[in-house]
């Protein structure tokens, strides 16, 4: 008969030292004790759980107690593609494909997430499919190399990028791409968005911009993964954006929304003529503390107050004063008169 196993059982294996990988495979899991090894494994970087958004009712299993990996045998990884645990996953990214579709956030068949589903495996979008039709059936398991796995339809292009970023951030648990306007102006402008004045924005993203390599190319995904450490969201110069979440893939589509609709509203605030209002120091501390707190990387802890807000190459709402006309110009100088006339009639004495 198998092991029921609660959240207390689990704190007193630990409380032993004891390793929760060597649960049974057939134990039996509560609600509780499922919350917690999701919670224990995203903790250390571990591999995507269910989504925390949904009751456990409607998330009918957990990721497999032990992570697979790409070496792991074909029927093993299979049976994990087609596990009702998959199943969910490959859900959330049908879910948000649709939510970017809607969005007008890709076009055509652009955009792409993944889901790290292992140590080195990960399930992801499909290449040639609008993310406005996206359907479970679509998706692909490939390892980090980008090799695909398993699945009917060919994975995405831009798989490398995803993965190197996996690779290189072991906290990514799901990452998504696309093109939203807004925010891909500021890719083709190669600017960061300014800082310091909405905290929706300041909690949720860090904005890093790298610069431009043809896209699917080993060399975007390592300028994309090298800006990790710091950053969640990076504007991909003449391209587009990719986020990263270590929850789940609902969270990096929402950093998708909310640095579109932040560079949306500071771009209409730079067209209504008045200076724009900004945190000030302490303001933008409490943001980063709240920040911190919820385990959101940024660039800015530990620098000083008066620091937080130093925008760099673009501000709303300033522009250069029109420079006051000049005096008209009634005539030359004196001494240069001299010199026209001098010339003049050298000139017109030639000409004689
Ligand atoms: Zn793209």
């Amino acid at each position: 008969m198998s092991t029921v196993i609660s959240a207390k059982d689990i704190e007193n294996i630990l409380a032993k030292g004891g390793d929760v990988k060597s649960l049974p495979a057939d134990a039996i899991l509560t609600p509780s004790a499922k919350d917690l090894l999701g919670e224990l494994n995203r903790r250390q970087g571990g591999y995507a759980t269910a989504a925390p958004a949904k009751s456990p009712a409607a998330a009918p299993s957990g990721p497999p107690a032990k992570p697979l990996t790409s070496k792991s045998p074909k029927a093993e990884l299979e049976a994990l593609f087609n596990s009702p645990y998959a199943l969910d996953l490959k859900e959330q990214i049908c879910e948000m494909g649709h939510r970017l579709w809607k969005r007008a956030y890709v076009d055509g068949n652009g955009g792409n997430m993944a889901i790290r589903v292992g140590e080195d495996i990960a399930i992801c979008t499909p290449t040639l499919v609008s993310k406005g039709s996206l359907k479970p059936a679509d998706m692909c398991l490939v390892d980090f190399e980008g090799n695909q796995l398993l699945g009917t339809k060919k994975r995405t292009s831009e798989i490398l990028m995803h993965l190197q970023m996996m690779k290189r951030q072991p906290k990514a648990i799901a990452t998504c791409h696309c093109h939203p306007p807004y925010a891909t102006a500021f890719a083709v402008a190669g600017i960061a968005p300014p800082t310091c004045m909405l905290p929706e924005y300041e909690v949720f993203c860090a904005v890093g911009v790298a610069p431009y390599r043809t896209p699917g190319s080993p060399e975007m995904g390592k300028l994309v993964a090298d800006l990790t450490d710091q950053y969640n969201t990076i504007l991909m110069a003449n391209h587009g954006v990719v986020t990263w979440s270590h929850n789940c893939i609902e969270e990096a589509y929402w950093r998708m929304e909310i640095v579109e609709a932040y560079c949306r509203t500071i771009v209409v605030a730079g067209q209504l003529g008045k200076p724009i209002n900004t945190f000030t120091g302490p303001q933008m501390k409490e943001l980063l503390n709240i920040k911190q707190s919820l385990g959101f990387v940024d660039p800015r802890y530990g620098l000083k107050e008066c620091e937080l807000c130093d925008s760099g190459d673009w501000r709303p709402g300033v522009t250069c004063p029109t420079p006051a006309p000049a005096e008209p110009t009634v005539g030359l100088d004196p001494e240069a008169e001299a010199a026209v006339k001098a010339i003049t009639d050298q000139i017109l004495s030639q000409l004689k």
